[in-house]
């Protein structure tokens, strides 16, 4: 089977970013894999081990960065967050759509590895609706919300690096955007190249 396509999801917290992608995978039954990254970070209440992050301690990702299991990585806070790289390359060649949810840095250093990856970037209507949705959460405190907009704004600052941009005001519309960009991927001439030379060589 014809390798599948890699997805590099960015986006400033509140952006909705999980809710997002996880709807346009249920759209493509079948059809793609979430790569469940690893982290050093506490586990929140309501996580699951190897759902949500595999936790690990700092030594243990060490540990697999040294061995070379990690596609990229990155701090983030006080944390470090990595990708494995081995369910990532065994859904590739199965042929299957592989999202990556991550921060700006690592999603910078995906594409040393994996050029061909393509990059949303999901960008917030406005700032002061990201400030509402982040209050809205109530999860966090003034100082935090505080951090996550100036945050927010530092990685607004490298959507450029990304090749498409979706703005994630309306669901559904945001839903359609991911859906629109992979359903074009998928048929650009870098994945149809050896369809059109079955279709030469079969004439
Ligand atoms: P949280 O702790 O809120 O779950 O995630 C913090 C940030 O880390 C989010 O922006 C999330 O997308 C990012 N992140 C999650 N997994 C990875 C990963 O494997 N690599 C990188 N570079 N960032 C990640």
């Amino acid at each position: 089977m014809s390798d599948g396509l890699l997805v590099v999801i960015s986006a400033p917290s509140g952006c909705g970013k999980d809710t997002l992608v996880a709807g346009a995978m249920k759209k493509m039954p079948g059809e793609c894999f979430l790569s469940v990254s690893m982290t050093t970070r506490n586990m929140r209440p309501g996580e699951t081990q190897g759902v949500e992050y595999i936790f690990v301690s700092r030594d243990e990702f060490l540990k697999n960065i040294e061995e070379g299991n990690m596609l990229e990585y990155a701090v983030y806070g006080s944390n470090m967050y990595g990708t494995p790289i081995a369910p990532v390359k065994k859904k590739l060649s199965e042929g299957k759509t592989v999202f990556l949810i991550i921060e700006v840095e690592g999603g910078g250093n995906v594409k040393k590895i994996f050029p061909e990856a393509t990059k949303i970037f999901i960008v917030p209507p406005s700032m002061e609706e990201l400030e509402s949705r982040l209050r809205g959460r109530k999860t966090d405190s003034e100082e935090a919300i505080m951090n996550r907009l100036c945050i927010a704004r530092q990685e607004l600052q490298r959507a450029e690096e990304y090749d498409y941009i979706v703005e994630n005001d309306n669901l559904d519309d945001a839903i359609d955007d991911i859906l629109a960009i992979v359903r074009a991927q998928k048929l650009s001439i870098n994945k149809m190249k050896n369809k059109v030379k079955e279709v030469i060589y079969n004439a």
